[in-house]
């Protein structure tokens, strides 16, 4: 069995952008909006010599009637079930949200192997900016560009060393 490893994090961070970027495909749609990519979406990909899995988890829409939780029971959550290792992608230029910390909180809690990701980081790849993120509990933030491929490389077999 390959290992799956399931991309979580909120709308807009460049889920999508990653995931075709890991899978050298162009399957998920990749929205100028939030929340486009409704379902999950599987792929296959190769970085070195790993072969993985890997799923897209589409945006969820919060809003004052369904809480961040109900959001992810419905979509995320079940990616994450599935998966060996969570990547959890967040927003480099945007910092810290409120609900990005509710993810981590809720990531930590699941104890599911999580490798945490500082997407649009071209041009700040030294990682000075990033310190905030460190907030979330979840220990050291990769910078990455998926959109310019910067950063990627050992990407995979980091994600992959706690398995
Ligand atoms: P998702 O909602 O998390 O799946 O995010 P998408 O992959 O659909 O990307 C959301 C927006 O962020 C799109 O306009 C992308 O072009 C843009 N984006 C994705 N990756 C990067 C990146 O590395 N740098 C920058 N500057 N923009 C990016
Ligand atoms: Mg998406």
């Amino acid at each position: 069995m390959k290992p799956v490893i399931a991309l979580v994090g909120r709308p807009n961070v460049g889920k999508s952008t990653l995931f075709n970027r890991l899978t050298k495909s162009r399957d998920a749609i990749v929205a100028d909006f939030a929340g486009l990519t409704r379902d999950r979406h599987y792929g296959q990909g190769k970085q070195g010599k790993h072969e993985y899995i890997v799923i897209d988890t589409g945006g969820f829409e919060p809003d004052a009637s369904s809480g961040i939780f109900k959001e992810m029971a419905k979509q995320t959550q079940q990616a994450v079930a599935e998966a060996d290792v969570v990547v959890f992608v967040v927003d480099a230029r945007a910092g810290v949200s409120a609900q990005d910390h509710d993810i981590a909180k809720y990531l930590r809690r699941l104890g599911k192997p999580c490798l945490l990701i500082a997407n649009k980081a071209e041009g700040m790849l030294e990682g000075a900016q990033l310190t905030e993120f460190y907030e979330l509990g979840l220990g050291q933030v990769h910078p990455v560009s998926a959109a310019h491929g910067q950063g990627m490389r050992g990407l995979v077999e980091l994600a992959l060393e706690p398995l």
